[in-house]
Parts: structure tokens; C-alpha cells; sequence
């Protein structure tokens, strides 16, 4: 492929800069609109309305579109901006730029209590908190009549000055909620390119994943959350001056499911899909007015209709249909550098020593006092039959279950209590038995998430953890399927993505759950001489697997488990004609196990 790629790259690189200037002109040219057609003041308390609302819908695409996180209170921390801006300037007579300050600092700080308080448990709980947060914020302004003034509301907010420049005409307010809409667009926009924006996709699409390749996946949704709230706050604060007057009802439950509408709406992943179901959701009721009656019926089977056969909304659709017509930029694979590893030199002692470990579950012993050293630099083999505690050992040494006693040494550091992001982060990297990966995102951003691993010699920026995704991705032989999406790639190739993206992170010992499964003896031999380069380079590998043949290709030390007992240990000869071990696999009653 490397004859055609210096100048697609270079293609590939001019395309979004025409993309950007585009848009630029387009978003100047909507600015301008008011000033050169001449519109009702109808027209424009509309287009005010979606521009604020829009910037709350913003809030939520981060929040559930990029890190799939449920938040029906949108409407709260749109509401705990706009009532710092009504109470602050007309209460307390404070300056409009001060509440707006104000009341996304409140935002923000709510959106970051609430989410660290609630996003361990995520699902049906974290929705269930979050309505009641909106309940409660419903209740507190209408009841607390002292402070907010109850279902009265807060009238006569005033409008902005800026360097004496009164904002008072509703085309200049316009053009200033514009701004900041403008502004959140951009950021949303570029925030999947960053390192916490990555890792947010990576959460929504497989959790476990991105916590065992490093990724904190509790601070990162708290960072979604606070991030949405805070932009709720801002598009809130602008809502309150435009309109001049607000009371409890535009800030109530259904107004939070109405944003959550607008986003699935529109297409929760991406900037443009917010502000396409936010306009339509606000302007789809103004064209059916007509109807009288039965417009809130024809209403909502629209809305239902569209989020039935666009389940990616309309945004997602219209994007499927051009990226049909885009080809994705070829991979220069002769130009990527080769991969390096990070092994630390030999001290003599075991890379990894694991003491009488024991995981119950219920009655199930499923790892009953296991003890296992894995010396560096080889390929340590853990054998034993379907339901021995192969899978659960390997997720006890990873921190996905916390033993129930015993302890795991890893370097020299007792890692026992560690989270599984915090054990990625010492250099402890994994695959899965049944493959995890972030299916609907590419192969190079897959494996970029794994190479932002904390604590590793990575560098930061883009440039730097591309080339060390593409390292590892050509190192395991899928870099022509770099621009890949996942999914769509046939099994054996998923095994090996999952492969790359844990070398990316420079794992110093690896865990590899029967990553033969599913192969056919092709691809089985091909694993075989890839483990055998991957140890080549001085990488510890603790191998689970069934498959004899790759067992023998690849092993220097087997263990095995039966009944989560360890049975026997040592080198493979000796091993596969211990009697135990032959016993254990044709079903007879083992008496080391005894
Ligand atoms: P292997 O990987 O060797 O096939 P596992 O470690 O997956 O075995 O399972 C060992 C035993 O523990 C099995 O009896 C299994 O049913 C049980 N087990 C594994 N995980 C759980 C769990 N999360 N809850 C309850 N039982 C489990
Ligand atoms: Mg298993």
C-alpha cells in the first residue's frame, strides 16, 4: 500500500481544513442572518431558545452520547443557571457577567458532587438518582417561595452590557448566545480527539475494558458529568436573561426528558446531532400548531417514528450515508517505527509471586489457595479443565475481583488492594476470553486508548500516541486495518487488535486469556510465533489456554488448576504426563486435589 500513501496523507490532511472553513462560513453566515433579513420577533425568541436549549443538548452529547452515562437532570443544572441569573441580578442587583459566572460555577459543582456520589453505580440506578435530583430541585423552587420566589417565578431579568454595549435588541442578544453556542460546539467537537475524550468512548463501549488497560473510568465520567453540567449552567444563564422571565415549569422533569429527546433525536455522538434535534424538536411543535387538537399526538409519533428507525439519529444517518463516499486515509506501513518494549532488566526474583489466593463465590470455590510465581521474560502457561479458576485467577490478579484472602506481589509491590486502572498503570496489561474491545470505534483508536496508559513512557500528545498505537498495531500485523472499525472485522483480526492495544501501554507482564479460542490452525500457528516475539523482546506472558499444540509451540512453565486447586507446576514435558494432570482431563477423581 506505501506507493499511494504520501500523497493520499496528504489528502487526508487538506480535507478537513476546506471542512473547517466551511463550517465557519456557514455558522458566520447564520450569525448575520438576523441583521440582513428582516424577522419577527417570533423568528427570533426561537432561534434564542434553540441556541440556549441547544448548549444544554451539548451537555447530554457528552455526557450519554460520547460516554454513554445517563443524566435525566439536564434541566436542573440548566435551572441552576438561569436562577442564579434572574435571582442574582434582580434579587441581589449583581452585574449579568458575575451570575453567569455564578451560576455555572453552581452548575458545575452539582454536576460534579452528583456524579461522584452516583456514577459507581451507572444504569438503572444513576437514572433513578438523577430523577430524583430533578424532583427535588423541582420541589425546592416551587416551595422555597423565600428565595426563589415559587411558581411565580423571577420576572423583569435584564439583559447584558458588555463595554457599555447594551445587548437589549434581540438580534444582538441572538448573536451572543450564538457565541457561546458557537463556542460549545467547537469544544464537543474536538473533545473526542483528546485523551479524556477517548477514553469517555471508551467507557461507554466497554467499561471493564477501559479500566484494565488504565483508563480511571470512575473519574472519567465524573469529568463527562461535570462537563455537562457546567454547559447546561452556561446555556441556563443565557436562556434567563433572553427570555427576561423564569419560573419552576421550564425547568422541570419533562423539560430534562425533552433535552434527552433532542439528543437521541439528532444523533447523541456528535456536536451537529444536538443542534439538529434541538432545532427540529423546537420547531417541529411550531410548524404542527395548525393541527390544533391532535397536535401533540401527531407530535410525538414523529419524534417516536424517527428515534424507531434512526436509532442513530438523524445526524448519525445523515453522516452513514457520506462516509460511504469517504475512503478512509491509507497507512504508510513502511514508515511506521518498529515497536520497542519496556522491560525492566532482570533482579533474579519473580516478576509476579501470588500467595494462597482464594475467590469464593457463594458455595463455588472457584480459586481455592492458589499460589503461583512467574519467573521473567517467559511464556508461563495456566492450564486446567473448563471451570477450573483459570479466568477467575487471571481476574484476580488483575483487580477485577479482590481475592477474599492471600496476596499478589507484583515487582515487589503488594498489589492486592489496587484497582484494576491502577495495576494497568504499574504495567500489568490483559485480554479477555470472550473479546472486549471498543467495538464501534477504529483499530487505531482502540489501540490509542491503550497507549494512553498512565505512567508509561507514552508521550502525551496525539502525534506521539499515534505512532505508538500504529507500532503495535503493525507489530501484531493489522496495520493496513488501521482506519478499521472494529466490528466489522472478522474474529481471529478482534484477537488480535486486543493484543495491540495492550502492548501499546508498554505492559511489562502480560495475561492472556485463551487467546487461541475461536482461531482456526492457521491463525493459531501465527499467535503462537507472535507470543514468541512478543517473549523475544523480554515480555513476561502469563498464557491461559487449551489449545496443546500452541501450549507446546510457545510454553516454558505450565501450571495447572483443578476444582481452583493448583495440581501441578513445572516444565511442559513433565507436566502433560503428570497423572494428576492426564487424570484431571479425562473427567477421573485427582488425588492431589484431594
Ligand atoms: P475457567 O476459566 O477455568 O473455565 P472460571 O474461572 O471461569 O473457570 O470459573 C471457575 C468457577 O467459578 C466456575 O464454576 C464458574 O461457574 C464460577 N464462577 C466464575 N465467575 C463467577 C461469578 N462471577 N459468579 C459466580 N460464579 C462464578
Ligand atoms: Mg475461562
Amino acid at each position: 500500500m506505501s506507493h499511494v500513501t504520501a500523497s493520499s496523507q496528504a489528502a487526508a490532511q487538506k480535507r478537513p481544513i476546506a471542512r473547517y472553513i466551511v463550517i465557519a462560513l456557514i455558522a458566520i453566515v447564520v450569525a448575520l442572518l438576523p441583521f440582513v433579513l428582516t424577522l419577527t420577533p417570533y423568528v427570533l425568541n426561537i432561534s434564542m431558545q434553540t441556541a440556549t436549549y441547544a448548549i444544554a443538548v451539548l451537555g447530554m452529547t457528552v455526557v450519554l452520547g460520547y460516554t454513554g452515562q445517563i443524566n435525566l437532570a439536564q434541566a436542573t443544572f440548566f435551572g441552576l443557571g438561569a436562577y442564579a441569573v434572574g435571582l442574582g441580578t434582580v434579587v441581589l442587583g449583581l452585574n449579568f457577567w458575575i451570575t453567569l459566572l455564578l451560576g455555572v460555577g453552581i452548575a458545575t459543582i452539582a454536576g460534579f458532587v452528583l456524579g461522584l456520589t452516583t456514577l459507581r453505580l451507572g444504569g438503572h440506578y444513576l437514572a433513578m438518582i438523577t430523577i430524583s435530583f430533578q424532583q427535588i430541585f423541582d420541589l425546592v423552587l416551587t416551595n422555597w417561595a423565600d428565595v426563589t420566589r415559587g411558581p411565580d417565578g423571577v420576572a423583569g431579568i435584564m439583559r447584558p452590557s458588555l463595554f457599555g454595549f447594551e445587548f437589549s435588541d434581540d438580534r444582538f442578544y441572538l448573536l451572543l448566545c450564538l457565541v457561546f453556542l458557537y463556542a460549545a460546539i467547537a469544544f464537543v467537537w474536538w473533545l473526542p480527539q483528546t485523551r479524556t475524550g477517548r477514553a469517555m468512548r471508551a467507557v461507554r463501549e466497554n467499561q471493564l475494558a477501559a479500566e484494565v488497560i488504565g483508563v480511571d473510568t470512575l473519574r472519567t465520567k465524573v469529568i463527562a458529568f461535570t462537563l455537562s453540567a457546567a454547559l447546561a449552567g452556561v446555556g441556563g444563564a443565557l436562556y434567563a436573561a433572553g427570555f427576561a422571565y423564569i419560573s419552576p415549569d421550564n425547568f422541570s422533569f419533562a423539560r430534562s426528558i425533552e433535552f434527552l429527546t433532542m439528543t437521541l433525536l439528532g444523533g447523541a455522538e456528535s456536536a451537529f446531532g444536538a443542534l439538529f434535534g434541538t432545532s427540529l424538536l423546537i420547531v417541529l411543535p411550531e410548524w404542527l400548531r395548525f393541527l390544533k387538537d391532535i397536535y401533540l399526538a401527531v407530535y410525538g409519533l414523529a419524534v417516536i417514528l424517527i428515534m424507531v428507525f434512526l436509532p442513530v439519529g438523524m445526524w448519525g444517518f445523515v453522516r452513514g450515508r457520506f462516509d460511504r463516499f469517504t475512503r478512509s486515509p491509507a497507512v504508510d506501513v513502511a514508515s511506521i517505527p518498529p515497536l520497542d518494549f519496556d522491560v525492566a532488566q532482570h533482579d533474579g526474583g519473580p516478576i509476579l509471586r501470588v500467595t494462597d489466593i482464594r475467590k469464593h463465590f457463594g458455595g463455588v470455590r472457584a480459586v481455592d489457595g492458589v499460589s503461583i510465581e512467574v519467573e521473567r521474560g517467559i511464556v508461563h502457561t495456566l492450564i486446567g479443565p473448563n471451570g477450573s479458576g483459570k479466568t477467575t485467577t487471571l481476574n484476580v490478579l488483575n483487580g477485577i475481583y479482590k481475592p477474599s484472602s492471600g496476596s499478589i506481589v507484583f515487582e515487589g509491590r503488594d498489589i492486592t488492594q489496587m484497582s484494576p486502572h491502577e495495576r494497568a498503570g504499574l504495567g500489568l496489561g490483559r485480554t479477555f476470553q470472550n473479546i472486549r474491545l471498543f467495538a464501534s470505534m477504529s483499530v487505531l483508536e482502540n489501540v490509542m486508548v491503550g497507549a494512553q496508559r498512565p505512567n508509561c513512557a507514552n508521550g502525551a500528545d496525539r502525534a506521539e500516541l499515534q505512532e505508538r498505537a500504529l507500532s503495535a498495531i503493525k507489530f501484531v500485523g493489522m496495520a493496513e486495518q488501521a482506519h478499521a472499525i472494529v466490528k466489522n472485522l472478522p474474529y481471529g483480526h478482534q484477537r488480535l487488535v486486543e493484543i495491540a492495544r495492550a502492548l501499546a501501554g508498554r505492559p511489562r507482564f502480560l495475561l492472556l486469556d485463551e487467546p487461541a479460542a475461536g482461531l482456526n490452525s492457521t491463525e493459531k500457528r501465527s499467535l503462537g510465533d507472535l507470543l514468541n516475539r512478543m517473549k523475544g523482546h523480554g515480555l513476561t506472558i502469563f498464557l491461559i489456554e487449551h489449545d496443546i499444540a500452541l501450549i507446546e509451540q510457545v510454553s516454558d512453565t505450565i501450571t495447572v488448576l483443578n476444582f481452583g486447586k493448583r495440581i501441578a507446576e513445572g516444565e511442559p514435558a513433565y507436566v502433560m504426563r503428570h497423572p494428576d494432570v492426564v487424570a484431571a482431563y479425562l473427567g477421573e477423581p485427582s488425588h492431589a486435589a484431594a
